[in-house]
């Protein structure tokens, strides 16, 4: 079959966020995708040393869900050759009957080391024996698994696998900084609703939300004024195909709603700029642009739109983090008594710098005492004093206390 469209870039595949192809505009969902990243890594040999190369080590989280394919790709084309190529999950735990099922092929031709753990958090009964035998208070309460209406005990079993290949080479990376191999390592970052929770909590004001430009999802949003002036239309598509290339943007073509509506509808979402352009602007070749945090408005040469809207967003971004920096530091004190720890955290509400000794009683008197835990000890010690703000002896470290809102 040929299809041919000539506003189409066949250079370029991209996804549809669907489950289908679509040949028209060269666009694909995300089976279609698999097939061609399949295909090309069977094809080229220079993809697979590009992977190699780049990776020491591919984990496949939730293996038993990954489709077949995929992973013989990984396992016959990718490990085995300078990269580790490790499978975690539980084929008990499979979602999709079709599932991949059993890599028994890989294990039995010793291609893949299995390890198996036969209890994980899923396995109540076990979770709660140990907490019997680790609990030290001796209150007389018994824990024991309440089961769900319809459940049975062996509904509350689970266990994980991994399997890995194994190369030759450990795995290391180079480190740009040292010019020296280093050992791997990772970090974990829960980016989850609390972080959303902290930015909404940190930027936003009476107005609503304030993004900002680097995370915002609309960096800026084009509010064409008179929708039934064609010339202002198609003045606001020329903008927004102008934008689009760089940034994160939308028009709002909405038609049952009042422009001053959609400037406070913008405004409550937290979209950093709002971008106004009505018939007046168009003969002085101009638009508005409104910045949401300080709600300044400028007029801005269309010839020079990107350059001036980089600009504008680089400002809300740094004037953004810098008031959030200022609010942190206005609401961080130092102490060195307990008596004056727990009224400045009832007064300010934010961080307490103290001295610490190390002994976990000492953390504990501090939480009785004003509610707070230890946030953070700063990798960038200061020495606000030598001694225990609980207990006087010799202070082992600067902390960050915090009470959990
Ligand atoms: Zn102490």
């Amino acid at each position: 079959m040929w299809v041919q469209n000539e506003n189409c870039d066949y250079k370029k595949i991209r996804y549809n966020e669907t489950v289908f192809n679509n040949f028209k505009e060269f666009s694909f969902g995300h089976d279609g995708l698999l097939v061609i990243a399949i295909e090309m890594i069977k094809k080229y040999p220079l993809l697979v040393k590009i992977i190699n190369d780049k990776f020491d080590i591919i984990f496949i989280d939730e293996f038993q869900d990954t489709n077949y394919d995929v992973l013989k790709v990984f396992l016959d084309k990718i490990a085995f050759i300078n990269t580790t190529v490790g499978l975690f999950g539980d084929e008990m735990q499979a979602i999709y009957k079709d599932g991949i099922g059993s890599v028994k092929e890989y294990t039995d031709n010793r291609k893949l080391v299995l390890i198996e753990k036969p209890a994980n958090y899923r396995c109540s009964y076990e979770v709660v024996d140990l907490i019997k035998k680790i609990r030290s208070d001796k209150v007389g309460i018994d824990q024991e698994v309440v089961l769900k209406q319809n459940e049975k005990e062996s509904d509350r079993h689970g266990s994980v696998k991994l399997y890995y290949s194994i190369v030759d080479k450990k795995p290391v990376i180079k480190s740009d900084k040292n010019e020296k191999e280093e050992y791997a390592y990772q970090t974990s970052w829960g980016i989850s609703t609390r972080l959303i929770g902290a930015i909404i909590m940190a930027h936003g004001d009476n107005r609503g939300l304030k993004l900002p430009p680097e995370i915002a999802p609309i960096q800026a949003i084009i509010v064409p004024i008179s929708l039934s002036n064609e010339d202002v239309i198609s003045k606001a598509k020329e903008l927004f195909d102008v934008l689009n290339k760089n940034f994160r943007v939308e028009i709002d073509k909405r038609d049952n709603y009042s422009t001053g509506y959609k400037f406070n509808d913008w405004e409550m979402k937290g979209v950093p700029v709002r971008i106004e352009i009505g018939p007046k602007d168009i003969l002085e070749n101009q638009c508005m642009a409104v910045e949401r945090d300080t709600g300044d408005k400028t007029a801005i040469n269309l010839d020079n739109i990107e350059d001036e809207l980089r600009k504008i967003l680089s400002n809300i971004q740094k004037r953004m983090f810098d008031s959030c920096k200022k609010n942190k530091e206005n609401r961080t004190s130092s102490v060195d008594n307990l008596d004056e720890f727990a009224e400045k955290i009832n007064k300010n509400q934010g961080y307490i710098k103290a001295m610490w000794c190390g002994d976990e009683k000492c953390e504990a008197e501090i939480r009785d005492k004003t509610g707070a835990k230890s946030r953070c000890i700063p990798f960038k010690q200061e020495k606000i004093s030598d001694k225990c703000v609980v207990c006087g002896k010799k202070a082992k470290h600067l902390v960050f206390w915090g009470r959990q809102y």
